[in-house]
């Protein structure tokens, strides 16, 4: 059997999990469109994907501790039902499906938030209102209120939210209990009320119920958790009632990255095999996990009793049943880019996955088989024209896919030099181990002209982009970035013209010389400052960069921030990044010319000569349209998609939405 550490079940007593793997918890935003069968959908789908227990996003217990205002609970009879909606739908596809009870404390964007003590989050607008007595009661009893109510409403368990800085956690740790009273002070004040809620929920629950209580195990903020705590707490919740402890990493206002794909693969689960022989109830590891090869070398060496992945189940529903079944290079990655998920759900939109489109939007979305298999040409293999390729061949049409280059991927072949996103060498892989078990003709190293598509009934043109010359005045050329990251020599000191997206990639290649932190986990925790909570508090250490291979100027000529646009939840982390490199990220500046000595600019008025080995150009792209505006005058109808359709602002999230979209109309 494949993975048999992974697919093995789990005895919990009074319930067997089929397998080891966990979906985690996610805030989607399905659950406040009102639309429950569109949430059924979504949580049935991964059930039939065979994931073991699936953790639902947050729901609040009042609306005091609801992430935002409105955020979704079981406060009435008609929640009750609407929740049963989706529990039926996951038992009938034979899966098992746990609530998760979030108490958001500090962190909930309103006005009448409250905490252990009236200390606000950096992350917050909003002070809290410290609780009195009867107030900690009230959170007490609303929380174990929600725990009866998940049952009521077909929950198989509850997961309580102890980590990542939520109202728990703000009892937890000095830095934000100032309190002098029962719940404040010593640390067994202070976990008073974490071991108080897991003690009322088992009671309120019955013995036959699963009870997972999510333990952060470093907290990374000043002040934060010892390891002596951890494990004290630990204990204390296992004998209050808890059946499993999951694990939490790092508080959302810590400055170190814990999710993103530059942290390293597991980066965190040493810390749950560290707490494992403390307990005795199955411990779950998570972060960074998102392959079945990592999650079972986890569990085959005793890091925990189950792994957690969350996002990955965006990317694949599938994930279990592809692994279990030899099929594991088909299981489509989540490359941890969060550009679909956290980025959509902290802009308000609803979460998706920029590798799979129909995350979330199961009912709506749809690869049925066509009724009408046509002939299909598909020039450009870039994500765009990949996925395009990949849903028409999935829905029964016969589809050849051109492309100029001698493999697969585009621009994304270009994303994967970049050190800190190995994970896009996982989509490239994935993109074409699905495209050849689709029975996709694919014709490489051929540009293609009208000729090559006259006969076929559907032409899809996704050609793509090219770099968009900023043609800046001088002797000297520029470099482009295709062949700075193919390996030319750029000398010791270097500026980058544009701070987009890809400049601010290009600047991290520059100043990594060649060596991946993300590779290597040791280094990493270094880097950014990540200790061991046995030793300092909360786990912080004196970040220690190492020293950046080259000197970087990253400009642009807008004067807002550099960076200012990017991933809502990854850009602090390209910034950070550089910063510890001695990047100079410059805004304001005009560029008069490349010379001899290096690239001359000008800032706030003051002219000045950078004196650079080499200038780099990331100033954006162009769409290569060239190829449709033949078809065009040829009179061959074609479909426009990705760069070639629109450069400004495209990313491979747009363009394998496109993709998708176009082929499931086909
Ligand atoms: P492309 O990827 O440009 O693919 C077009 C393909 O068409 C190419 O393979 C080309 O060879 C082929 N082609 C062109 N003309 C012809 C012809 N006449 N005949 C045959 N073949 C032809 N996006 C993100 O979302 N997240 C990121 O983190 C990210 N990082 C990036 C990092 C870097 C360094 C770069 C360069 C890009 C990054 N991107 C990222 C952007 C993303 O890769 C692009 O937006 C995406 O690849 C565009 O997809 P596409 O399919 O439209 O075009
Ligand atoms: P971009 O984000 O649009 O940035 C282009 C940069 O070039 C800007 O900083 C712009 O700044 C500058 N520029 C534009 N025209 C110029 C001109 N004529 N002369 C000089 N400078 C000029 O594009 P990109 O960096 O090429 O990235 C392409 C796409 O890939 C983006 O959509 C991006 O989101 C995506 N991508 C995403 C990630 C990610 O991590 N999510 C990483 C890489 C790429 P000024 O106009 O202010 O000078
Ligand atoms: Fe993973 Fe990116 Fe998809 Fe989010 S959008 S699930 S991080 S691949």
């Amino acid at each position: 059997m494949p993975y048999p550490h992974l697919l093995a079940p789990l005895d919990l007593g009074h319930i067997t999990l089929k397998n080891r793997v966990l979906m985690g918890s996610m805030h989607t935003g399905l659950e406040e469109t009102g639309d429950w069968n569109r949430v059924a959908e979504f949580y049935a789908t991964r059930a039939r994907g065979g994931v073991g227990l699936m953790v639902t996003g947050g729901m609040a217990p009042n609306p005091e501790g609801g992430v935002f205002p409105g955020a979704a609970g079981l406060f009435t009879p008609q929640d009750i039902a609407n929740h049963r909606i989706v529990t039926d739908r996951v038992h009938e596809a034979g899966g098992l499906i746990a609530m998760q009870i979030l108490h958001a404390g500090r962190y909930a964007y309103s006005k009448d938030c409250v905490s252990a003590s009236a200390i606000k989050s950096p992350i917050s607008p909003f002070p809290p209102r410290e609780l009195d007595e009867a107030g900690i009661e009230k959170q007490i009893a609303d929380i174990a209120t929600a725990a009866s109510r998940a049952r009521e409403a077909g929950y198989d368990g509850v997961e309580i939210m102890g980590s990542e800085g939520y109202f728990l956690n703000q009892f937890l740790v000095t830095h934000t209990n100032h309190r002098t009273d029962r719940w404040g002070g010593s640390f067994e004040n202070r976990m008073r009320l974490p071991v108080d809620v897991v003690r009322r929920v088992r009671a309120a629950v019955g013995a036959d119920f699963i009870v997972i209580y999510r333990i952060s195990l470093i907290d990374l903020i000043p002040d934060g958790s010892t390891w002596e705590e951890v494990i004290s707490l630990a204990r204390a919740v296992e004998v209050a009632g808890a059946s499993i402890l999951n694990t939490g990493i790092g508080w959302h206002e810590a400055r170190v990255p814990t999710i993103a794909t530059s942290v390293p693969r597991a980066a965190f689960a040493h810390l749950t095999a560290r707490l494992r022989p403390e307990v005795t109830i199955p411990v779950i590891t998570s972060n960074r996990i998102n392959a079945p090869e990592v999650a079972e070398a986890l569990l085959a060496a005793g890091t925990a009793d189950m792994v957690s992945m969350a996002r990955p189940f965006l990317a694949d529903p599938d994930f279990v049943a592809k692994a279990a079944t030899g099929r594991a290079d088909q299981i489509a990655p989540c490359i941890a880019c969060n550009q679909a998920c956290l980025d959509h759900t902290f802009s308000g939109k609803l979460t998706t996955c920029l590798v799979n489109p129909r995350a979330c939007h199961e009912t709506l979305l749809s690869y049925d088989p066509t009724p009408a298999p046509k002939s299909v040409a598909v020039v450009g293999a870039g994500p765009a024209g990949m996925m395009a390729a990949l849903v028409a061949a999935r829905r029964g049409h016969r589809v050849t896919l051109f492309d100029q280059a001698e493999d697969v991927g585009g621009q994304l072949n270009l994303a994967r030099l970049v050190p800190g996103k190995e994970e896009f060498n996982g989509l490239v892989a994935w993109f074409a181990a699905s495209i050849a078990e689709a029975g996709i003709e694919i014709r490489l190293g051929q540009a293609v002209g009208v000729d090559h598509l006259r006969g076929f009934d559907e032409v899809v043109v996704a050609t793509g982009v090219s770099p968009r010359d900023p043609a800046i005045a001088g002797q000297v050329q520029g470099l482009s970035y295709i062949e700075t990251l193919r390996g030319a020599a750029v000398g010791s000191k270097v500026a980058v013209i544009g701070a987009g997206g890809i400049g601010f990639d290009v600047a991290e290649f520059l100043v990594a010389g060649g060596h991946s932190l993300t590779t290597h986990p040791d280094e990493w925790r270094r880097e950014w400052g990540v200790g061991d909570p046995a030793t300092s508090r909360g786990g912080l250490a004196e970040p220690a960069p190492e020293a950046a291979a080259r000197q970087v100027w990253l400009l642009q000529r807008k004067a807002e921030k550099p960076g200012r646009r990017l991933g809502k939840t990854t850009g602090w982390i390209h910034r950070a990044a550089l910063q510890m490199k001695g990047v100079k990220m410059w805004g304001g500046v005009s560029y008069i010319g490349i010379e001899e000595g290096g690239l001359r600019i000008s800032r706030d008025g003051v002219e000045e000569l950078l004196a650079v080995d080499r200038v780099i150009l990331c100033a954006g792209q162009v769409p290569n349209r060239g190829l449709a505006d033949l078809l065009a005058e040829a009179g061959i109808a074609a479909h426009v998609i990705g760069g070639a359709d629109v450069a400004a602002e495209l990313d491979a999230k747009r363009a394998i939405d496109q993709g998708a979209r176009l082929a499931a109309r086909l």
